[in-house]
């Protein structure tokens, strides 16, 4: 067959697998948001069905073919070539599905459905001793799905590939190592400060208004309510059935009524991503975001470097106190702002503000990288985790639940995913230090209630090109730097430095 007809059947094959998966994820929105209970099992069975259409579909002989040939055709264009790009990323991604045995596959469904069980009765409880040999068992799964990806320089390489195509552990380390020390510091340097009061943020406000609200700051950011909506889960994510329906969830607590807030300006910031990708690449492997941690700074830069700086509040926060006047009535711009930007070394990650939270997840990565070396055993991690959360944040947790049990991500069988989470944190300033150098008016764009230059800028510079670059590369070519850790830092230490006055 010719290139045209190879990349025809090729394409074709791509666009139904597009379609299953937006069913997939329709089922799967639905059952965090609309479905009764008594449905589960048999949610559970459509969802398998369809899982394994898509994993025959695209792990099947034909399309290893059509990639053998693709490849082999476009061979002579340069790399830099969009159909180059576009057959290199669904080589690897085929790579990716068939190089793991299907029975391994299997068994690493079955042993994360299981541990997911196990940590669901074991948090509550506080009994890490029940869920200890789930955990072992993901991370011998884990380790024996790297070993199907070598060569490599280390087995945790493969696990960091799903989420952060193309990063290396080694790199991950090195940034981490640079950035550690200095997040360290500079939550000693607020420490011994005056702290802020933020008791406000605990008053009673009414959910029905927090609706309008959040509604109306999606709105006022730029979400397109033709492409999405917004619904209510237990925990808020974003999700896609396509290209033109990205939809966000958030959940509502009437006594922090903040909190609904800045998830919806993170998960907002999530789909304006998806929604952003230039509709020529649909259907084809293009059509993606270029990595987790592109995507983690898409959000957290509309919910922190937007959402909790000084500017949007002069412009929000009128229509912030007409809504809740009884809770924020006798409350000032100014007190509000230090509020909400409270540093409060937590030890819970999801609770943890700007500048602590990057030190969670080196904690985390740390224990993985660990665990997946084989030089920590699953049974002393407790005293690990305890022993770094004081040492990182000056706390230690009395409890597992608030320690090792804490997260979704180790039982789910997510190894390799927890970095993407700081990556994005340190993308998201060097991206506003570049948009604030080519638009210096957005501070004051911002207090005017005007966003689409921000917006905009997104969409020209990372958005549109969905999955054209790597997020490395797309970094470097926006701010001339690979993924660096300066920018953010000294966008904390100006931000908190006004606040705490040291
Ligand atoms: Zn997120």
């Amino acid at each position: 067959m010719s290139l045209e007809e190879n990349l025809q059947r090729f394409r074709s094959i791509s666009a139904e697998l597009s379609t299953l998966t937006g069913i997939q994820a329709l089922l799967g929105w639905d059952q965090q948001v609309m479905m009764p209970v008594a449905a589960s099992e048999e949610r559970g069975q459509q969802l398998a069905l369809i899982g394994g259409l898509i994993y025959d579909k695209s792990a099947s002989d034909e399309v290893g073919k059509l990639l053998d040939e693709l490849s082999r055709e476009v061979g002579d264009l340069d790399a830099d070539n969009d159909l180059a790009r576009e057959i290199k990323l669904a080589k690897h991604s085929y790579e990716q599905a068939t190089k793991v045995p299907k029975a391994l596959m299997m068994d690493f469904i079955t042993t994360t459905a299981r541990s997911q069980t196990a940590w669901i009765q074991a948090k509550p409880a506080n009994d890490y001793a029940s869920f200890q040999p789930h955990l072992q068992r993901v991370i011998e799964i884990s380790r024996e799905m790297a070993d199907c990806f070598k060569p490599w320089d280390h087995p945790y390489d493969a696990l960091l590939d799903q989420y952060e195509p193309g990063m290396k552990t080694a790199e991950v380390q090195d940034i981490f190592n640079a950035l550690r020390p200095r997040q360290i510091e500079l939550l000693r340097q607020i420490a011994s400060c005056e702290q802020v009061d933020d008791s406000f943020r605990f008053a009673r406000m009414d959910v029905a208004m927090q609706r309008k609200l959040t509604e109306y700051v999606a709105g006022l950011i730029g979400y397109e309510w033709q492409r999405g909506r917004l619904d209510e889960s237990l925990h808020p994510f974003t999700t896609n059935f396509g290209r033109e329906d990205v939809r966000i969830t958030t959940h509502f607590k009437e006594n922090d009524g903040l909190s609904a807030f800045f998830s919806t300006m993170h998960e907002t910031g999530h789909a304006l991503y998806e929604l952003g990708i230039d509709r020529r690449w649909n259907g084809t492997w293009l059509s993606n975001a270029a990595s987790m941690s592109m995507h983690e700074s898409q959000s957290r830069l509309w919910e922190n470097l937007v959402g909790r700086s000084q500017p949007f509040w002069q412009f929000f926060y009128p229509t912030m106190q007409a809504f809740f006047p009884e809770a924020l009535g006798n409350v000032s711009q100014e007190s509000f702002y230090r509020g909400i930007n409270k540093v409060n070394p937590s030890l819970i990650r999801i609770e943890a503000d700007e500048a602590s939270y990057n030190l969670h997840i080196m904690l985390r990565l740390e224990l993985e990288i660990g665990m997946i070396e084989g030089k920590i055993h699953s049974r002393e991690l407790p005293a690990i985790w305890n022993d770094k959360m004081e040492e990182y944040l000056g706390h230690r947790p009395d409890n597992d639940r608030e320690g090792v049990l804490q997260d979704v991500h180790w039982p789910g069988g997510m190894i390799g995913y927890f970095s993407t989470y700081a990556l994005g944190n340190l993308i998201s300033a060097q991206l506003w230090e570049k948009m604030l150098q080519d638009q210096p008016s957005v501070p004051e764009d911002m207090a005017w209630g005007h966003f689409a230059g921000i917006l905009q800028w997104l969409r020209e510079n990372v958005h549109r090109h969905g999955l054209r670059y790597s997020s490395q590369d797309l970094v470097k070519r926006i701010t001339g730097h690979g993924i660096d850790p300066d920018p953010y830092m000294r966008y904390l230490t100006e931000k908190y430095r006004a606040i705490y006055q040291f």
